[in-house]
């Protein structure tokens, strides 16, 4: 039998105006969610996906019931997102620690993650990281692209490449966590973990502090250091391991799993006959006025971003979403006569994914820096017309 005691603490910090992160733990699972969106959709997001990851796993208390629980959660919030415009936009992050069962009754740890919340393991006062951020800076770390040191301090550090609620399929990392008698984790929110250094986190999570001390002692030292964003700490310490596991690493794609399209409302095929009458003006006249304020609302968030392209073999900055929106597809509105071919591996593969840029003076900086990284460069920036596209990644707010 295994079985952890266990802290909590989460707080707002000294920024921001309300409490995104959600937290829950018991003596079986253990989750916290980062949420991110504007119009408080954040703490939507990440209390909705505690609370049915909750009921998935109670029942189902194995590996695949908590991997099914987060793909339940990721529907779930993706639906709410498309059916409520409030909470257009939103998502979280999750770290996840669940007691699991195997097929012979034995109980061990295991770690299901996505996005930049981070879950770290203490043993006689040594702290180890067990999860990787999926964010832009850190992919480019483990692409050899950056130095840990540059990735610190990288405007992309937050943009994450993985959540919850962004789009049908998610990949999931699942560890299973290698835990004996004594050890703790700790599992966090970005806010604790970007204002603290590994030290501070091990000092301040170790014995000889209960875990009641050291929970509330990293919130108090994250606000200390600058409390810029909501900070969540939760922290297990394992009094009793039936068995170690042997530690496994391996990452899981979804697709949508039954449970999830159980819990998508069914939309419904009735259709109410209305009668229009032509004899009031004034409702032609809202009609068409929503009309065309909607339609100048989609065309500028078509258009409000750029990204960096290929264009029968150069580089090109386009202007819009690269998968177009409606009938608004993005314009090429600058390229280079740079090829593509003559750029680091590692940049043609972002490139074939396309890089999002907020202005079109970053988009052309940036190319002019993926120039300056292959052999040589000689790109000009004329302007021109035309049109493609691609895929997106999701920016935390
Ligand atoms: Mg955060």
């Amino acid at each position: 039998m295994t079985h952890w005691r266990h802290a909590e603490a989460t707080d707002t910090g000294l920024v921001r105006q309300s409490n995104q992160d959600a937290v829950y733990v018991d003596d079986s699972l253990a989750i916290v969610a980062d949420g991110m969106g504007g119009h408080a959709a954040g703490e939507v997001a990440s209390e909705m996906t505690i609370e049915i990851m909750c009921s998935g796993f109670v029942d189902h208390r194995t590996v695949e019931g908590l991997y099914n629980a987060i793909n339940a959660a990721n529907i779930s919030v993706l639906n709410d997102a498309r059916e409520n415009p409030n909470h257009f936009g939103m998502g979280t992050t999750v770290i996840a620690l669940g007691l699991t069962v195997d097929d012979e009754g034995v109980t061990s740890p295991t770690l299901c993650h996505v996005g930049d919340s981070r879950a770290y393991q203490l043993r006689d006062g040594a702290l180890r990281q067990l999860t990787e951020d999926h964010s832009v800076a850190e992919e480019w770390v483990r692409m050899g692209r950056l130095t840990p040191e540059e990735a610190a301090v990288h405007p992309r550090r937050h943009q994450l490449t993985r959540g919850i609620g962004v789009e049908e399929t998610i990949a999931v990392d699942v560890i299973s966590v290698h835990a004996l008698s004594g050890d703790r984790l700790l599992l966090c929110s970005d806010g604790l973990s970007n204002e603290l250094d590994n030290d501070t986190l091990a000092r301040l999570s170790s014995a000889p502090f209960t875990l009641e001390e050291s929970v509330l002692q990293l919130i108090e030292a994250a606000k200390e250091a600058g409390g810029r964003d909501n900070i969540t700490a939760v922290l297990v310490e394992f009094d009793e391991v039936s068995v170690a596991s042997a530690p496994i690493k391996r990452t899981i794609s979804s697709t949508t799993p039954p449970v999830a399209r159980a819990a998508a409302p069914a939309k419904s095929i009735r259709r109410k006959r209305r009668r229009l009458s032509w004899r009031t003006p004034a409702a032609l006249l809202i009609f068409i006025g929503v009309f065309v304020g909607a339609y100048f609302v989609v065309h500028w968030y078509a258009y409000s971003t750029y990204y960096l392209g290929s264009d029968t073999g150069t580089v090109a900055v386009y202007q819009g979403q690269p998968s177009g929106i409606l009938w608004f597809k993005p314009i090429k509105v600058a390229d280079t006569n740079y090829q593509v071919s003559a750029l680091r591996n590692t940049d043609q593969s972002q490139l074939s994914q396309t890089i999002p840029e907020p202005t079109l003076a970053a988009a052309i900086d940036y190319a002019t820096y993926l120039c300056s990284q292959a052999k040589s460069c000689n790109a000009s920036i004329p302007s021109s017309t035309t049109t493609t596209s691609t895929t997106t990644t999701l920016k935390k707010g």
